[in-house]
């Protein structure tokens, strides 16, 4: 892999921030975009723009074909048994919220849907609308010292109500990759589905549904080199045609009168109203960058810098890193001495390093944690060796005024 030539495919990456190269290390929050998705982007704008699925002229089912040619893009990535399978959304939160919506209405006040201690608030909350709407019950599987769940105690969480569980493929603050596939196992023993909340998973890891034999699996564009505002949600057909529309609207319909509607066919029940048509073309530029890089490729450099970085830190005085689960992803929170984690995030931001900080919108895990937030740093492909060096150097200089 050729890191100098994927960085050349970024622009962003030549800027610089007070005067200082640009290192962005906030990966976990968005990637940045190589140019073949910005052209993807201007060249939709510029020679495709029309609304897609319902023109009879040649614009509109141009763009209609390359909405639908990413939808395949996409498919095959998920290795997913059918485009009827894969829904354009906003993005992972848009996705999960339509599981609790759509699938919710099959759940009964009493059912119970199990989460994790370490979910972002998107895979919280929606089950708690839920749970206010259908007075449906949500459990939490806690986590261990070095941010792994807890299995056992997952597995006593099941009861006979036990109808779902969502679950984080990675942990954005701890990094921890959680066993979907064995947890879905468990689920499925218990008659239960299981929902992924896909956000750090998709970018740095092969998703296989089938093999992962989850039930749902979300995920964003934006944190996968694609563009902002799209997203997939796979879900398994036989479910998806079982749940009621999430919204209503155009493109939905099968036909509209006053003495009732009937909805589309898979996956257009699901997607309501003009879709992104510009950002699912320019998302599968994105894909066929990753695949280009390979993903696997992807996931060994990662853990290089992951491996390097996180050695290098820890020889640093009053440096807490949490998060320390084996075969974690390329995210490192931290804290120094006593110091907020906003002062740490503004001296490296002076210093030319995007990092991000903190409670990364998973409270419930600080309470956890005990602390009220994290400076993060996240590692994307284009990330270097000399890039993590410059990064401890900088850490080194700031932390005896951190540690006061
Ligand atoms: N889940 C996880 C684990 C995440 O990291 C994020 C983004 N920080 C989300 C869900 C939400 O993703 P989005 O804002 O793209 O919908």
């Amino acid at each position: 892999m050729d890191i100098t030539d994927i960085r050349r495919q970024f622009p962003i990456l030549e800027r610089t921030m007070c005067d200082k190269p640009l290192v962005y290390l906030d990966n976990a929050a968005t990637m940045q975009a190589p140019q073949r998705v910005l052209r993807a982007i201007e060249e939709a704008y510029t020679r495709r723009r029309a609304n897609v699925h319902r023109g009879v002229h040649t614009l509109s089912q141009e763009a209609t074909d390359a909405m639908e040619h990413s939808r395949e893009v996409a498919r095959a990535f998920l290795n997913a048994t059918s485009i009827e399978e894969i829904i354009f959304t906003r993005g992972t939160t848009e996705g999960l919220n339509l599981v609790a919506s759509s699938y919710g209405q099959l759940l009964d006040e009493g059912d119970e849907v199990i989460v994790t201690a370490m979910e972002h608030h998107s895979n919280i909350v929606p089950w708690q609308l839920l749970a206010r709407r259908r007075g449906i019950v949500v459990k939490v599987v806690p986590i261990d010292a070095e941010g792994r769940l807890c299995l056992d105690a997952y597995k006593q969480l099941f009861t006979p109500r036990t109808r779902l569980v969502s679950v984080c493929h990675a942990s954005n603050v701890l990094g921890t990759v959680n066993p979907v596939a064995e947890m879905a196992a468990i689920a499925h023993s218990h008659g239960a589905v299981i929902c992924v909340d896909g956000a750090q998973g998709a970018p740095h890891t092969r998703i296989d549904v089938q093999a992962l034999d989850c039930d749902f699996y979300a995920l964003s564009s934006h944190k996968m080199y694609g563009p902002t505002g799209i997203g997939i949600l796979y879900g398994r057909r036989e479910l998806l045609e079982q749940m009621p529309p999430y919204q209503g609207g155009g493109e939905m319909i099968g036909h509209v009168s006053f003495a009732g509607t009937t909805w589309a066919d898979l996956p257009y029940k699901f997607e309501a109203g003009t879709p992104d048509y510009v950002g699912a073309a320019a998302f599968a530029s994105a894909v066929e960058f990753i695949n280009e890089v390979g993903i696997d490729n992807i996931a060994t450099h990662e853990h290089d810098l992951l491996v390097h970085a996180t050695e290098q830190m820890l020889t640093i005085p009053g440096m807490r890193i949490f998060g320390t689960a084996p075969g974690k992803c390329g995210v490192i929170s931290f804290l120094i001495g006593n110091a907020h984690h906003y002062d740490t995030g503004l001296f490296l931001d002076k210093m030319g390093f995007a990092v991000r900080t903190g409670h990364h919108c998973a409270q419930p895990l600080m309470d956890v944690l005990g602390i009220e937030g994290t400076v993060r740093a996240s590692f994307g492909v284009y990330n270097t060796y000399d890039e993590v060096d410059s990064f401890i150097a900088a850490l080194r200089r700031i932390a005896p005024i951190l540690n006061q």
